[in-house]
């Protein structure tokens, strides 16, 4: 979508920071990181999130499942643990509405989150 932040990370159109890209998925750093290790790991497809996904494009969440894997032993935060954080909607603090993964490590996080 042109007017989709995400996607036109995905279009080059906007500068990121990429760590990651492949064929379904790519992966940048937050601008804004709440730890040491924070990427927002995004499919390449436009889905605004969490209640946009479907039979047909669940596919998707495996896809940024494998990347986060990745994303894991690369950084090594694997064994020292991190999270995986998907906000949806107003309560759950969403502000760009293209689905991201946001993978979180290098520090230990806190629980239960704000
Ligand atoms: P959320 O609040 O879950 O929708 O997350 C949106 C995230 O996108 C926030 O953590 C922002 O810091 C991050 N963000 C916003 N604009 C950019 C950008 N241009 N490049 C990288 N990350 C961004
Ligand atoms: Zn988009």
């Amino acid at each position: 979508l042109d007017n989709c932040l995400f996607c036109n990370i995905v279009a080059r159109k906007i500068p990121a920071k990429i760590v990651y890209e492949d064929e379904n998925t790519i992966a940048f750093n937050d601008i804004n990181p709440q730890a040491p290790t924070h990427f927002l790991v995004i499919p390449k497809k436009h889905i605004s999130g969490l209640n946009d996904l479907n039979d047909e494009n669940l596919i998707n969440m495996m896809h940024l499942s494998k990347t986060a894997n990745q994303l894991t032993k690369q950084e090594e935060i694997a064994e020292s643990g991190y999270r995986w954080v998907i906000n949806s909607g107003k309560d759950g603090g969403q502000t760009v509405f293209h689905l991201h993964l946001h993978l979180l490590g290098g520090r230990n996080l806190n629980w239960p989150p704000g």
